[in-house]
């Protein structure tokens, strides 16, 4: 570690974001250091998706501040091109093209963004697909596969544009009990090789497990913050129902 500022990757502070009259996130603060995984859990609608968009700038913010990998996104003049190399997101739906190859789907980025060759694109295609278990579904079509294993390339997809940092939106909700720990198991395999994220999950052990910060989203705020052991210790009564009954 150099010192802080070169090891934050993402920083929110004091983030404010309304839609119309409807205030989704009233003064969040959180940093993402180098190398570290952060779980944001919480109710559907407490904002955590909205955070998350707005790390991407794919929202943005009424108030605050946020820097990614040293791009201020919150200043207008931001140079979204940049910003989306270094950021990878992966959502719900993973929405791989149906008449490309699982390998075409995965060059598309490389070769359309950052002008890679065939050949170099293809290489990062195969090592992305074997970093999430697919090397050998590279010529199939994704109708031929599981939701699973569709997410996966979706994750292969997003790693292949090689992102300082990466974003999960709830990457298992849309899939079967037992496809979602495939989906898992890629992610934290990526935690163990150091790859700095930011989770949002209903994944509770999964959560505690994997992240090395846990945050917890209550009404548009950050209630409370730890690591994965404060879900078994909640301090506040809003976590506290939140773990007995969830979403
Ligand atoms: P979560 O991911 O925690 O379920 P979201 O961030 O998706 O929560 O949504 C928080 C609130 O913001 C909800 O009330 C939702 O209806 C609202 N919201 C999110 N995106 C938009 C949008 N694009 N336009 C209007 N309202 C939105
Ligand atoms: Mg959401």
């Amino acid at each position: 570690m150099k010192g802080k500022e070169m090891s934050i990757v993402v920083e929110l502070n004091d983030v404010h974001k309304s839609f119309g009259s409807n205030a989704v996130l009233k003064g969040v603060s959180f940093s993402v250091p180098k190398g570290q995984v952060v779980a944001i859990i919480g109710k559907s609608g407490s904002g955590k998706s909205t955070a998350l968009r707005c790390i991407d700038r794919l929202e943005i913010i009424d108030k605050g501040h946020i820097e990614v990998c040293g791009h201020r996104v919150s200043d207008p003049g931001i140079e979204l091109r940049r910003l989306r190399m270094d950021v990878g997101i992966v959502f719900q739906s993973y929405n791989l093209f149906p008449h490309l190859t699982v390998e075409q789907n995965v060059m598309l980025a490389p070769r359309a963004v950052k002008k890679k060759s065939k050949d170099e694109a293809r290489e990062l295609s195969h090592r992305t697909l074997s970093q999430v278990g697919l090397l050998d579904k590279a010529q199939a079509y994704p109708e031929q596969l599981s939701g699973g294993q569709q997410q996966r390339v979706a994750i292969a997809r997003s790693l292949a544009m090689e992102p300082k940092v990466m974003l999960f939106d709830e990457v298992t909700s849309a899939l079967d009990p037992q496809l979602t720990g495939e989906v898992l198991r890629v992610i934290e395999q990526l935690a163990s090789e150091g790859m700095t994220m930011v989770l949002v999950t209903h994944e509770m052990e999964f959560a505690a497990r994997v992240a090395d910060t846990i945050i917890f989203m209550h009404e548009g705020k950050v209630w409370e913050t730890g690591p994965g052991s404060m879900l078994k210790n909640p301090q506040t009564p809003e976590l506290k129902e939140f773990m007995a009954y969830g979403l």
